[in-house]
């Protein structure tokens, strides 16, 4: 592996993205589950639909249900009957006949149209219509939401909500997934302590592994938490070694920049095949991913808003892509900066901004503020990301700028 640290420039977002994801082999494992446990979960199999939806014509509302030929020669209509949902009217309905319908109930044979019952009057068994239906009026076809044999879903998707709601509408109730992923979450410092602790001077709470941890229930993987490990070669060496043997994925926070890397860079040396790259953006210059003998490892930076942007630009597409998981790329808006943008050409900058609606109804993005690596704050109160490119330099008030909303990841 190529180790970018050494070479003169840093190394593209794009080409570290690229590099990455030609080195993972995605898993193969999987498992047959319910439904009701799959949200999040990716789909082993193309899911054909074993039944048309809706089953049968149904009506779309509460009305009358006839053969819209009978409304030509009178306006009013015999009624012989009713169906209901679950309970269809079981006989014909000829000329001159209605049946009274309820919403989803088949629509009977004969009939094709439905009037919704706002627009009909009703004197015993004599129905007169106020308005004329056309033809198909409120009538839900058989398949047409879903028709028999079609293709509903393709292998690879991660499964929704919503998607659920659609597998059970199709009475499907198990399907095949690949097995979860399963990712050990490693903070490195001497300096971090956990909430119940007291912090003593130079101390800081850790934060990394809970918002890591956070995001990667969101991405549907088992998390195996390492906590904090000391800035100590010995500790980092076992907890590496144990965390590979355990996981498909070991993701560190800490120690990859130059000066305290240097225990996290040898142990990682010695146990696998690890490149460190200085990555052309910001935040998160600092960054290592590479194998260890049963895993993939991704050594993220320290400073948190540094975590969160390498998690979510190099790490997520990786795990979607080791999960089988169809990688979507992230929807781009162009909106107007309400205000200047520092910024130096060189590296390509992930500012945080909310994105709304201007007074002319224009995309417009203000940023969040002070871009400081270490201010959690700014990416918590933002919804997007101001997107400056590599080359670019400070931006001007009311100039166009990409954005990038975030996704569920970060939600
Ligand atoms: P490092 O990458 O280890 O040089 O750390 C860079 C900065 O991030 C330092 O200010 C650390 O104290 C801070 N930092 C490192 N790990 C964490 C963590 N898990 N949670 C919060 N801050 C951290
Ligand atoms: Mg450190």
């Amino acid at each position: 592996m190529v180790d970018h640290c050494s070479a003169p420039g840093l190394l593209p977002l794009s080409h570290a993205l690229d590099n990455m994801l030609s080195l993972i082999k995605p898993i193969s494992e999987c498992e047959v589950i319910d439904i009701s446990s799959t949200l999040g979960r990716v789909l082993a199999e193309d899911i054909t639909s074993p039944v048309n939806v809706p089953p049968n014509d149904n009506s779309a509302m509460d009305g009358y249900a006839f053969a819209k030929q009978s409304l030509l020669h009178s306006t009013t209509l015999t009624l012989i009957g009713r169906s209901m949902a679950g309970e269809p009217f079981k006989g014909e309905c000829i000329a001159g006949q209605c049946v009274r319908i309820m919403t989803g109930a088949k629509i009977p044979t004969g009939c094709d149209t439905v009037e919704m019952q706002e627009n009909c009057h009703v004197n015993g068994q004599n129905i007169s219509f106020t308005s004329t239906a056309s033809k198909g009026n409120n009538v839900r076809n058989q398949g047409e939401d879903i028709a028999i044999g079609q293709q509903v879903f393709q292998k690879g998707r991660k499964l929704s909500t919503i998607d659920i709601g659609v597998l059970a509408s199709l009475g499907i109730d198990r399907v095949h997934v690949f097995r979860k992923i399963k990712v050990a979450l490693i903070a490195t410092g001497d300096e971090l302590k956990n909430p119940q602790q007291q912090l003593s001077e130079g101390d800081i709470y850790e934060s990394n592994s809970q918002f890591l941890s956070a995001m990667l229930s969101t991405l549907g993987a088992d998390i195996i938490e390492f906590g904090i490990i000391k800035d100590d070669e010995q500790a980092i060496r076992l907890a590496f070694i144990k965390a590979d043997e355990l996981a498909d994925v070991v993701i560190s926070t800490g120690g990859v920049s130059v000066g305290d890397a240097d225990y996290t860079k040898s142990v990682l040396e010695e146990l696998g095949e690890i490149a460190f790259w200085k990555i052309a953006m910001k935040p998160g210059k600092p960054f290592a991913f590479g194998k260890l003998p049963h895993s993939y490892f991704f050594g993220l930076p320290g400073n948190p808003v540094s975590a969160v942007v390498t998690a979510h630009q190099l790490a997520l597409p990786a795990l979607l892509t080791l999960q089988n998981s169809l990688y979507e790329q992230p929807l781009v808006l162009k909106a107007r900066t309400t205000t200047i943008l520092k910024k130096s050409p060189g590296r390509m900058d992930f500012q945080r901004g909310i994105i709304s609606h201007d007074s002319n109804g224009e995309l417009s993005v203000t940023t969040t503020g002070s871009q400081g690596s270490g201010i959690l704050t700014s990416m918590a109160a933002a919804n997007c990301y101001i997107v400056l490119p590599l080359e670019q330099g400070r931006v001007a008030a009311g100039e166009w700028v990409n954005v990038q909303l975030f996704d569920k990841y970060l939600q």
